[in-house]
């Protein structure tokens, strides 16, 4: 089974909107175990509409368009539709649609306008779809051997189209069944992950594995496809695999952030974090408060970012931001034992760094951008806290250089509740290992 989705619309086309209709059309088929194998993106242009429905027809055996089907100017799909599959042929005027039409104007108090009449209009063979949540009714045909839906743009539209009149005419499977997975780490970058997994990486492989990167965020994609049972074990056992090579860089699958990963150790230890933040304003404070479920263990934290603030606040010495400064070893270590103490909790991390921009004209100075220390206090027996710091230069703007630094303060927690080694290599650490003494 081929299944293809054309989305339709000058502002997807100019980038100007995100098309989230074909992702979520995705996942709705692979859910069912049906694999879409092309998708594609047309402005609203008449003869290039046509051409795209009868390409997709030709090597499909169903096709999705969304959008283009309103009532203004530049809304072509029915006309794009008439031209791929009856040629020559007038659109003809729906009655039944046209009543239907009529009455939505009717219930809300408002006149029909005139080129609202156009959406009563289809090809000779498609029939109308009753769209119940709005004035655009959908259309379905067949061209060839390829079944056509022709649905709404408005996301809410299509949706709720989907599954009054697409889904339930789907075969439930063809004796296959694909599920996917996620395996998420942090910390390794992107050519050593794909390294570690070699051969699973193969393209003809069954499952499928790919690999993706965000801020950091190494992700293998599994997608299996076997005989129902056979799927789920295949994909199991991929997963593990890849647990093993990123090793001890793993934190958890699918959906799971660092965070919930995190907090997922803490909870089950029965240990509570406290946060002090300098560069990173509460952005690591955020990342935990989206988890539900956060106060079991996030007790709350310091954004300290003036010097008086991180003295007044967490008994950093004045002398010791004086002499080392506020962006040093020193520093990320007291701030992260005044936290500590400050909280009381059983673990406290610190960011403070240079959050850059990076000027390329200047000279490279002594804490140039992007240069950060976190800070890590546990807990200890009587001889006072386990304290770690490490040191980072993340390359990228403001925003990729805090939230490197938020993700890689949770990765050196989880190290540390995983009994992870703490001199474990980490990414963009600084200076990179191998490469000689003190920058
Ligand atoms: P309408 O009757 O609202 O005109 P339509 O079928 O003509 O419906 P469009 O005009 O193409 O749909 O789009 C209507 C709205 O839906 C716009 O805000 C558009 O940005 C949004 N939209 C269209 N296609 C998509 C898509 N693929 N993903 C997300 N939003 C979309």
């Amino acid at each position: 089974m081929h299944f293809s989705i054309l989305a339709i619309g000058d502002e997807l086309m100019l980038g100007q909107k995100v098309d989230t209709n074909t992702a979520w059309i995705s996942g709705q088929l692979l859910e069912r175990s049906l694999l879409p194998v092309e998708h594609r993106t047309v402005g609203d242009d008449r003869a290039q509409l046509a051409a795209a429905i009868a390409a997709l027809a030709a090597t499909s055996d169903v096709l999705v368009i969304t959008g283009g089907l309103g009532p203004t100017e530049d809304d072509l799909t029915r006309f794009a539709l008439g031209d791929a599959l009856t040629p020559g042929r007038e659109l003809v005027a729906d009655e039944a649609a046209g009543r239907t039409i009529e009455r939505w104007f009717r219930r809300r108090g408002r006149a029909l306008q005139e080129r609202n009449a156009v959406q009563a209009q289809r090809p000779t063979t498609m029939r109308m779809l009753e769209n119940p949540n709005g004035t655009a009714p959908g259309l379905a045909g067949t061209h060839g051997r390829c079944a056509i839906y022709a649905l709404p743009g408005p996301p809410a539209e299509m949706k709720a189209m989907m599954r009054d009149h697409v889904l339930p005419d789907l075969p439930v499977t063809d004796g296959m069944r694909v599920v996917t997975g996620i395996v998420n780490a942090y910390g390794i970058g992107e050519s050593d992950a794909a390294e570690r997994l070699g051969p699973i990486l193969a393209r003809d492989r069954q499952p499928r594995v790919g690999i993706t990167a965000s801020a950091g965020v190494i992700s293998a994609r599994v997608l299996s496809r076997a005989a129902a049972g056979e799927a789920e074990t295949q994909r199991a056992d991929t997963n593990q695999r890849i647990e093993r090579a990123w090793s001890p860089y793993v934190f958890g699958r699918d959906e799971t952030t660092l965070a919930a990963a995190v907090g997922g150790q803490l909870r089950e230890a029965g240990q509570t974090l406290v946060t002090a933040e300098s560069c990173t304003g509460g952005w690591l404070g955020k990342m935990i408060v989206d988890e539900p479920g956060a106060s079991d263990w996030y007790l709350g934290g310091w954004v300290s970012y003036a010097n008086d603030m991180k003295s007044r606040w967490l008994g950093v010495g004045a002398e010791l931001l004086e002499v080392a400064g506020a962006v040093s070893e020193p520093v990320a270590a007291a701030m992260a034992v005044g936290a500590l103490e400050h909280g009381p909790a059983d673990h406290a991390l610190s960011i403070t760094g240079v959050a850059g921009p990076t000027r390329p004209d200047e000279p490279e100075p002594e804490k140039p951008p992007g240069l950060v220390f976190i800070g890590l206090a546990s807990r200890g027996d009587d001889d006072g806290p386990e304290v770690l710091v490490r040191r980072f230069r993340y390359r990228g703007d403001r925003a990729a250089v805090r939230l490197r630094s938020a993700r890689t303060a949770l990765q050196l927690l989880r190290f540390r509740l995983a009994d992870v080694r703490e001199d474990t290599p980490l990414l963009w650490q600084y200076p990179r290992p191998g490469s000689g003494g003190d920058p």
